[in-house]
């Protein structure tokens, strides 16, 4: 496996690999890759003749004052994960590879990216946006692959890249959970064993919602008593709602079909996303 960790380098492995034909697959990360990373580097392999791993944990979609300084690293575990997984070219770029100084270019992107989320980490899917585009120029690659665990930012990218009607194919990949549900996450390490314990209470809460939703249980009233549990089993909930799969715009009432239940709750320090597909029927 290439380890890459100027622009020229990369641009010189990935334009040989165009050069001979061969179909290019990015995976972006921001390491601390757990197997849910190493599920999206499987699926790449499958997808294309050359993988790409990036991982680059970006100043840019951290607001003041969260974990940037905190959040997860292991470069010596991940590029042995990623060895044995069969990645081709591990893209490990500084800040300064990818925002160099005077950068002022930033992708700004609204409709899927407002609520939730958005609203909850003004600025996030500016960066998250930024740093994407910039991964898909750089590498050049055909095909993108990313985790629905980020149900949100999933759809935020598939928006930018349509708008900006860029060269490339966006794949998303159920979540991968551990054996009690609690989906998979570089953060999670940083949950104390008492919150651990009780952290996958979201997912099974999540399935006991999309079970009532399918029964015909009015989604106002489920909702408001799948908050009040999490609560009382000490979540601190953010949100946790009913939406339109795509546009994550919410759920209109009475409406019947495929929905997406999506959930962001705090265990001490640490944030906790999640979300389900759910049919609703009333
Ligand atoms: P991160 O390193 O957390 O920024 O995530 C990098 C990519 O891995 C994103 O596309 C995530 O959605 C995806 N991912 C993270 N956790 C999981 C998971 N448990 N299952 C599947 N994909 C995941």
């Amino acid at each position: 496996m290439r380890i890459e960790r100027e622009l020229e380098g990369l641009r010189a492995a990935t334009g040989a690999w165009r050069a001979a034909g061969r179909r290019i697959a990015l995976v972006p990360t921001m390491g601390a890759l757990h197997a849910g990373h190493l599920a999206l580097v499987a699926e790449a392999r499958r997808r294309a003749d050359a993988v790409v791993t990036s991982i680059f944990v970006n100043p840019l979609q951290f607001l003041p004052g969260e974990d940037l300084d905190r959040y997860p690293r292991d470069e010596a575990g991940d590029l042995a994960k990623l060895r044995e997984a069969g990645c081709d070219l591990a893209w490990l770029p500084t800040p300064a590879v990818m925002y160099p100084p005077g950068a002022a270019t930033v992708i700004e992107p609204a409709g899927p990216a407002e609520g939730w989320e958005g609203a909850e980490r003004p600025g996030h899917f500016r960066g998250v946006a930024t740093v994407c585009t910039k991964l898909f120029m750089m590498t050049r690659a055909d095909v993108a692959v990313f985790g629905e665990k980020d149900w949100q930012q999933l759809q935020v990218i598939r928006r930018v890249v349509a708008d900006l009607h860029l060269p490339l194919e966006i794949v998303g990949l159920p979540t991968v959970r551990d054996t009690d549900g609690l989906a998979l996450s570089s953060r999670n390490q940083r949950l104390a064993p008492e919150h651990r314990a009780r952290a996958a209470a979201l997912p099974r809460r999540l399935d006991a919602l999309a079970a009532a939703l399918a029964a015909g249980r009015p989604a106002g009233d489920a909702l408001a008593e799948a908050r009040a549990a999490l609560a009382a089993e000490g979540f601190g909930v953010d949100y946790l709602a009913l939406v339109v799969p795509e546009t994550l715009a919410p759920w209109p009432g009475g409406q019947t079909g495929e929905a997406r239940l999506i959930a962001a709750a705090r265990l001490g320090d640490v944030r906790l996303l999640d979300n389900i597909p759910a049919r609703v029927l009333a």
